[in-house]
């Protein structure tokens, strides 16, 4: 299995923009190993294209990936795997090995988990049943926050927030954007800190979705089920999911400090998980891009027989 095969690990952080549980960070400078040589064995497992929050449409993401060097890639867009298909079009043109992916939210513990679903089969009508309630859901979510900042005397239509989405998924960090635009507040930063984050006053909780649901849904549909950027977690809640069929751990992200990778790698031993590692990158000029963080491709390998393993 992979390991320590690739990493860059960046230093600072800072309270995010992400529509989720995960963290979110401004990289700075690479502080570890970045061994040239790998780069020929390099796959970048976590990124995110307009058909969530990021900013760039999948064929752009391949081409990133091409350019950066990149041998392998995955598309892992919150809740939805709309740009799939393309990526796998452009993948192909550009020679790069394309690995299914999505990432999707779930809750254990009272507590959001970001779950990676890898090498799953992406039309599977039952997956995108599924995937379609997620999305009504959220529409919902981004009404009723609109609905809350209109109380607070905000005015901000759901048109402004679905003009910041592209067409993709509703999120906070649309409605960041609108807000930003209609001048309310002057920076996305400003409308988490005083309406939008967790216990500020447009807040709407998200709904639950229980992880040993989620899990099993990957599992249906012939896919491997990674926690993602676990962080700083308790091992109880990594238990609690190994318990649901976990299959693997995202060791490396940028968020990720050497000791905690250090950390992940060996809990990944102890409870035999899988490991995996992508930059997480969204296309942001200031966060970072694909490459910067992977994990050498025979980590492909492993993920495909574990998927095989559920047909
Ligand atoms: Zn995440
Ligand atoms: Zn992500």
């Amino acid at each position: 299995m992979a390991r320590n095969s690739f990493l860059i690990i960046y230093t600072s952080s800072r309270g995010g923009l992400e529509d989720s549980a995960g963290p979110s960070f401004v990289p700075h400078f690479p502080l570890l190993i970045f061994n040239l040589f790998v780069r020929y064995n390099l796959a970048d497992l976590h990124t995110h294209s307009f058909c969530s929050d990021g900013l760039r449409t999948p064929a752009q993401a391949a081409e990133e990936a091409h350019q950066a060097g990149v041998q392998a890639l995955s598309l892992t867009d919150h809740d939805t795997v709309e740009g799939i298909g393309e990526l796998m079009l452009a993948g192909r043109r550009l020679g790069l090995d394309i690995v299914p992916g999505a990432e999707l939210s779930a809750h254990v513990r009272d507590r959001e988990v970001h779950i990676l679903a890898y090498c799953l089969d992406w039309q599977d009508p039952q997956l995108l049943e599924h995937l379609g309630l997620l999305r009504r859901r959220r529409h919902d979510r981004g009404m009723a926050i609109v609905e809350k900042l209109n109380h607070l005397g905000i005015s901000l239509t759901l048109e402004d927030v679905l003009n910041q989405a592209n067409g993709g998924m509703v999120g906070r960090p649309h409605i960041a954007a609108a807000m930003v635009r209609r001048g309310v507040v002057s920076s996305k930063e400003e409308a988490f800190d005083r309406f939008l984050g967790d216990r500020c006053p447009a807040v709407v909780p998200k709904p639950y979705t229980s992880a040993m649901d989620v899990i099993g849904l990957i599992h249906q549909v012939q896919g491997v089920a990674v926690l993602a950027h676990p962080g700083i977690m308790p091992e109880a809640v990594i238990a609690q999911l190994v318990e649901y069929g976990l299959d693997g751990v995202e060791v490396y992200h940028p968020s990720h400090q050497p000791l905690q990778i250090e950390y992940y790698v060996k809990l990944a031993e102890n409870y035999h998980l899988l490991q995996s590692g992508g930059s997480d990158s969204h296309g942001e000029a200031e966060g970072p891009r694909i490459g910067d963080c992977g994990i050498g491709c025979e980590a492909i390998e492993a993920l495909r027989q574990r998927s095989a393993s559920y047909a």
